[in-house]
């Protein structure tokens, strides 16, 4: 990153990031960005805002069901200073749009100043999304880097970069990891993987810890 980049707060305006996600499952890449990010951008709150219907990946996959992407998000997230869980979409329902969400921000939070935070492939489709425009005009964009492999990025957007320590961890993996049986252990933390558990999620794991 390049704090350089960011626009500092004038001790005044919350600043609070946006992270969004299917977050299909939560793991420890998510966090570790979140962390990062809320860090390197001084923000005062981090959200994780689970997708309700994450509309540009319906009918690729089965898609958990929000309220337990909610609840797997809720544990990852608990005792860590700063970051949040966030049902906006889930409340407001139908298919989710990073422009609607930011306005409902906005409401709840007069006079702050928002942060969209996106991995590199997010990043790189953002020109498709609903209103995008709507989300530039209303948020910072922040593009979490991969160190030594910094992303192109569609032209004409002012973006934030910031480098974190990148993990290759996907949750499509996890998800066949956790078909086959294969260890979760250090990619998914504890308090996830107890949800996953005891709501008999991803069809397989329903025994005793790994
Ligand atoms: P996801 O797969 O659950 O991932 C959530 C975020 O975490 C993405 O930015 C992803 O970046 C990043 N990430 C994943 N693995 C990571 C790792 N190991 N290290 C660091 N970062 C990692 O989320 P998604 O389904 O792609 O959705 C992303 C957001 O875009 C959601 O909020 C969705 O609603 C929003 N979106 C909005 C629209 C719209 O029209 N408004 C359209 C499409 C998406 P990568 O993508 O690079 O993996």
């Amino acid at each position: 990153m390049s704090t350089s980049d960011a626009p500092r707060s004038t001790g005044k305006a919350l600043r609070i990031g946006l992270f969004g996600g299917t977050f299909d499952p939560p793991h420890v890449g998510h966090l570790v960005t979140a962390v990062n990010v809320m860090h390197t951008l001084d923000l005062d709150r981090l959200i994780l805002m689970v997708a309700n219907m994450p509309w540009q990946k319906q009918g690729s996959r089965r898609i958990t069901p929000a309220q337990d992407r909610l609840a797997m998000v809720e544990a990852a997230v608990r005792g860590v200073p700063g970051l949040e869980a966030g049902r906006t979409e889930i409340d407001r329902g139908g298919a989710s749009y990073t422009a609607d969400t930011l306005v409902s921000l906005a409401d709840n939070h007069p006079g702050a100043q928002f942060f969209t935070i996106l991995g590199d492939d997010a990043a790189a489709g953002l020109p498709s999304w609903e209103r995008f425009r709507d989300v530039l005009d209303r948020s910072r964009i922040v593009v979490v880097d991969r160190p030594g492999m910094p992303v192109v990025l569609p032209e004409g957007i002012d973006w934030i970069r910031v480098e974190v320590p990148r993990l290759e961890i996907s949750s499509t993996d996890l998800r066949s990891r956790l078909v086959d049986g294969r260890p979760l252990d250090y990619l998914i933390t504890p308090p996830v993987l107890g949800v996953i558990r005891e709501r008999a999620l991803y069809g397989s794991l329903t025994g005793s810890p790994s």
